[in-house]
C-alpha cells in the first residue's frame, strides 16, 4: 500500500511538474488559451490528488479502529467487572468480566434490574449503597452476596460512582469484584486465630527452633509470658528428664513424616516438671524444606494424676497403701531375675496376725482396720527400702527380702533376724482409739529359688505353709519352709476335699462307749463319730475333727451327730434296759458359738421327742477362750430344758478355775492322759486328785476317761472318782455291737 501510494505520489508530482512547465512556456510564449490537452491533463492531476486524500482518510480510519478494538478489549476483558446503571437501577452496559462473574449472558442482564441479582438478605444494603452512590461525589463501596445465573452465590465487592454526561444524563458506574475466596480465607484466618488462642499451648518456631510466637495458653501452662518466650529456643522448656536419644528420635520422626506426637516432660518457669502431650508439625516451603515448626501441647498432669491413682488402685492395697498381691508377684518375678545376676538370695516372709478374727468380731471392723494400718507401718519400718511389703488381704502380709547372702546358712540367719525383728515389733502394744490392744504374729519363711519364675504362687504357698506350722507350734513364732510341710499340706488338702464329699455322701456313723459308775452299772453312753471312707477305711475323729473345726464343716457334721444320737436316744427310750441311759454328745466350740445354737438343739429335741434329762453335752475347754457370757447364757437356756453339761479333757487346756466357777457345769471329765500313768507318775496322780477335789468343792460330778485296767479304776476310786469310761468296760462300739453288748450285760446281771 505504501509503495502504491508512493508511486501515485510520484506520478502526480511528475504530472504536476509537466503541467507547470507548459504553463510557464505559455506565459513566456504568451499563449492566451490552454489547449484541451492541458485541461485533460489537469483533470488527471486533480483525480490523483483526490485519491491521495481518500487514502489518508482510510489510513486514519483504520488506525482509529485498531485503537477502538484495543479499548474494547481493555473494557471487556478487564480484571474487574464494569457495569453502568441507569438511575432507576437498570443495567445499561456490562462488560464481559461482569457477565462471566454473574454466570449468565449479556442479553439477560441488559435493561434488567441489578437488584434482581442481590440476595434477599442483602437488598436493604444494596438500596442503601445505590442511594449513596447517586448522592455522593466520592466513590462508595459495599460487600454484597449476589446470585449468579446458575443459582450459585458469591460475595462481591462493589465500588460505585455516578457520572453526568454533557447531555445532562446521569449514569451509575459500578465495578464489581468476586471476593468469595478472599472472604473464605478471612474466615479461615479468624478460625486459626481463635484456635491459636485456645486451651492448648501453642508455639511457632523458625527452622532453628527459635520461638516466633506463642499463645495465651502457652503462657498459662509454662509460666513464660509472650515476651519472655519469643526469641528463645525451645530449650527453654526442656525438663532434663529425657536423654539425647529421645529428642533424636523425635526429630527423626518430624524429618521423615513431617510431624511427631507423644508425651514429654517439660519444665515450667517455676522449675516444676510436668507431663505434656505434644504434637510438632513442620511447615514446609516450596522446596519441601521445613521453614517453621508448630508445636501444640496440653498439660496432662491432671490426667497423669488420675492415671497414677488408677494404677495405685490396681497395684496397691487401699487400706494400708502397701503393695497388693499383683504387685508383689510382679516384684517377685523381677527379684528372681536380678538376684540371679547379683548372686543374691531372695526370701519371702508370710506374716499372719494371731487371733485377728477375735478383735474383728469383738471390737469391730474399724478397730481391725486400725490395727492393720499400724501393722503395715511397723512392717515397713522393719525392712530396707529395696524390700517389698505387701498385704494379700485380711490379716495376711508378705515381706519380700532382697539381697540376702546367697550362702544358704547365712541367708537363713539374715532372714530369721528380720523375722524376729518383725515379731518383736508386732508384739508391742497398739493404741486403737481408747483401747490398748496386744497382738502377736506367726511368720513362715521360704527362700525363692531361681526356677521359681515359672510358679510364683508356689513360693507364696510355701511361705504360707511354714506360717501355718508356726501357728501349730504355738503362734508368735517363725518357721522355715521344709519340703515335708508340702507333703503334709497336700495330704491335708486331699483330706479336706474328701471330708466335704463325705458329708455330702453321709459316710459317717456313730460308735457308742459305755460310762460306768460304782457297782459296774452302765448309766451312760458317749456317742463318738466315725468316718467310713471308701479308700481310707475307718478314719479317727482325731484326724478329721480339727480340720472340720477349722474349715467350718463341723457345723453340718455336728448337727448330724446330735440328730442321730437323739434319734437313737428316742428309740432306746422304748427299750426297758436302755431307757435310763444318758447319751453324751461332744459339741465343739464353733457349734456352740452359732447364734441360733440353742434353737437348733431345741428343734432337734422337739423333732425326736427325747427327754432332755437324758441328754448331756460335752464341751472342751476351748469354749472358755470365747465370749464367756454368751456361753453361760446359752448353757443356762439349755439347762432350763433339762440338758446337762460335762467338761471334757479337763486339765489339758486353758483350765481357769475362776471361769470354771462361772460355768453352769454338771460334770468334769479327767483326761485320759492323766489316767494313763496314774499308777506310775505321781504328778499325774496329783493332778487327778486335784481335779476330783476341785469338782467336789464346786459340787460337780467327776468321771475319768481312758480307764483300761482295774488298777487304774481302783486308784481313781481311792481318790474319790467312782465313774469311768474306758476299754476296761468297753471300747466305743458300732450301734449293733453296743446293743448286743448291753443285752449280754443284762443277761449276766440277770
Ligand atoms: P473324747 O471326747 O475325749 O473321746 C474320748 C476318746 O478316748 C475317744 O476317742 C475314745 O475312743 C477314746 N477312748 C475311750 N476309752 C479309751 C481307753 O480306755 N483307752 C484309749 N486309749 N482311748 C480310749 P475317739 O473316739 O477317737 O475320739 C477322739 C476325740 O474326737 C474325742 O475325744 C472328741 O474330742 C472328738 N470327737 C469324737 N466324736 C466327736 C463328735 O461327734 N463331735 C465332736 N465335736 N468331737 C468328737
Ligand atoms: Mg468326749
Ligand atoms: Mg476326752
Amino acid at each position: 500500500m505504501n509503495s502504491l501510494a508512493d508511486h501515485k505520489k510520484k506520478s502526480a508530482a511528475s504530472m504536476r511538474a509537466a503541467a507547470e512547465a507548459e504553463l510557464t512556456c505559455r506565459q513566456v510564449c504568451q499563449t492566451p488559451e490552454p489547449s484541451t490537452e492541458v485541461l485533460l491533463h489537469e483533470l488527471q492531476v486533480h483525480q490523483i490528488e483526490l485519491e491521495m486524500q481518500n487514502e489518508a482518510l482510510r489510513q486514519a480510519q483504520s488506525a482509529l479502529e485498531e485503537s477502538r478494538d484495543l479499548y474494547v478489549d481493555l473494557y471487556e476483558f478487564a480484571p474487574v467487572g464494569y457495569l453502568s446503571l441507569t438511575t432507576d437501577g437498570l443495567i445499561a452496559t456490562v462488560n464481559l468480566t461482569a457477565v462471566k462473574m454473574l454466570r449468565t449472558e449479556r442479553k439477560k442482564l441488559l435493561q434488567r434490574r441489578f437488584a434482581a441479582r442481590v440476595i434477599d438478605e442483602d437488598l436493604m444494603r444494596w438500596n442503601h449503597f445505590f442511594q449513596s452512590v447517586k448522592q455522593s461525589d466520592a466513590a462508595t463501596s459495599a460487600e454484597l452476596t449476589l446470585r449468579g445465573g446458575d443459582g450459585a452465590l458469591f460475595v462481591a465487592q462493589l465500588v460505585g460512582e455516578h457520572r453526568t454526561s454533557g447531555t445532562g444524563e446521569t449514569m451509575i458506574l459500578i465495578n464489581l469484584s468476586d471476593i468469595t475466596k478472599l472472604k473464605l480465607a478471612e474466615v479461615q484466618l479468624r478460625i486459626a486465630a481463635t484456635a491459636f488462642e485456645a486451651q492448648q499451648g501453642m508455639m511457632v518456631t523458625d527452622a532453628n527452633e527459635v520461638i516466633l510466637s506463642v499463645n495465651k495458653a502457652f503462657a498459662e501452662i509454662t509460666g513464660y509470658s509472650r515476651d519472655e518466650a519469643v526469641g528463645q529456643t525451645t530449650r527453654l522448656l526442656k525438663s532434663g528428664r529425657h536423654d539425647a536419644s529421645f529428642y533424636k528420635a523425635m526429630w527423626a520422626s518430624i524429618d521423615a513424616c513431617g510431624s511427631w506426637q507423644g508425651e514429654i516432660w517439660n519444665r515450667r518457669k517455676n522449675g516444676e516438671i510436668y507431663p505434656a502431650l505434644l504434637s510438632v508439625t513442620a511447615v514446609k516451603n516450596g522446596e519441601g524444606k521445613a521453614s517453621h515448626y508448630v508445636g501444640v501441647f496440653t498439660d496432662i498432669s491432671a490426667r497423669k494424676t488420675i492415671e497414677a491413682k488408677i494404677e495405685h488402685l490396681a497395684f496397691y492395697d487401699p487400706l494400708t497403701g502397701l503393695a497388693n498381691r499383683r504387685l508383689l508377684l510382679d516384684r517377685l518375678a523381677q527379684t528372681i531375675a536380678t538376684s540371679a545376676r547379683h548372686g543374691t538370695q531372695p526370701a519371702l516372709l508370710f506374716v499372719d496376725l494371731d487371733e485377728f478374727k477375735n478383735l474383728n468380731d469383738t471390737v469391730g471392723h474399724s478397730a481391725g482396720d486400725a490395727l492393720l494400718e499400724q501393722v503395715a507401718k511397723r512392717l515397713v519400718a522393719c525392712v530396707r527400702e529395696d524390700d517389698t511389703v505387701a498385704r494379700l488381704g485380711g490379716d495376711e502380709f508378705v515381706v519380700l527380702l532382697q539381697g540376702l547372702n546367697s550362702v544358704a546358712g547365712e541367708a537363713a540367719t539374715q532372714a530369721a533376724t528380720v523375722g524376729e525383728k518383725i515379731l518383736t515389733s508386732l508384739a508391742q502394744p497398739y493404741q486403737l482409739g481408747d483401747l490398748e490392744h496386744r497382738s502377736t504374729a506367726s511368720i513362715g519363711i521360704t527362700f525363692v529359688s531361681r526356677d521359681a519364675q515359672q510358679d510364683l504362687d508356689r513360693c507364696l504357698q510355701e511361705a504360707d505353709l511354714a506360717m501355718y506350722q508356726a501357728k501349730v507350734a504355738g503362734k508368735n513364732t517363725l518357721r522355715f519352709f521344709e519340703s515335708q510341710m508340702q507333703t503334709a499340706m497336700t495330704a491335708r488338702v486331699s483330706l479336706q476335699t474328701d471330708l466335704r464329699l463325705g458329708i455330702v455322701k453321709q459316710q459317717f456313723a456313730l460308735h457308742y462307749q459305755a460310762q460306768v459308775v460304782e457297782d459296774n452299772r452302765i448309766v451312760g453312753v458317749e456317742a463318738l463319730v466315725r468316718w467310713h471312707h471308701p479308700q481310707r477305711g475307718i478314719v479317727s475323729p482325731l484326724d478329721f475333727i480339727p480340720l472340720a473345726e477349722e474349715t467350718g464343716m463341723i457345723l453340718p457334721l455336728g448337727r448330724w451327730v446330735l440328730e442321730t444320737a437323739c434319734a437313737q436316744l428316742a428309740l432306746w427310750a422304748q427299750v426297758p434296759h436302755m431307757a435310763d441311759l444318758t447319751t453324751v454328745v461332744n459339741v465343739s466350740a464353733r457349734q456352740f458359738l452359732q447364734v441360733d445354737w440353742v434353737d437348733q438343739v431345741l428343734d432337734i429335741l422337739r423333732k425326736t421327742g427325747v427327754n432332755p434329762h437324758r441328754l448331756k453335752l460335752e464341751l472342751t475347754e476351748s469354749v472358755l477362750a470365747s465370749n464367756i457370757q454368751d456361753i453361760i447364757g446359752k448353757m443356762t437356756l439349755l439347762k432350763a430344758q433339762g440338758i446337762s453339761f460335762s467338761l471334757d479333757d479337763f486339765g489339758t487346756g486353758y483350765s481357769s478355775l475362776s471361769y470354771l466357777k462361772l460355768l453352769p457345769m454338771d460334770q468334769v471329765k479327767i483326761d485320759r492322759s492323766f489316767v494313763r500313768d496314774i499308777l506310775v507318775n505321781t504328778n499325774d496322780a496329783a493332778i487327778a486328785q486335784m481335779v476330783i477335789v476341785l469338782a467336789k468343792t464346786l459340787g460337780l460330778n467327776v468321771i475319768a476317761e481312758g480307764v483300761e485296767t482295774e488298777a487304774q479304776r481302783d486308784a481313781l476310786a481311792n481318790l474319790g472318782c467312782h465313774a469311768y469310761q474306758g476299754y476296761l468296760c468297753s471300747k466305743p462300739l458300732p450301734l449293733i455291737e453296743f446293743e448286743a453288748f448291753m443285752k449280754r450285760r443284762l443277761k449276766s446281771i440277770g
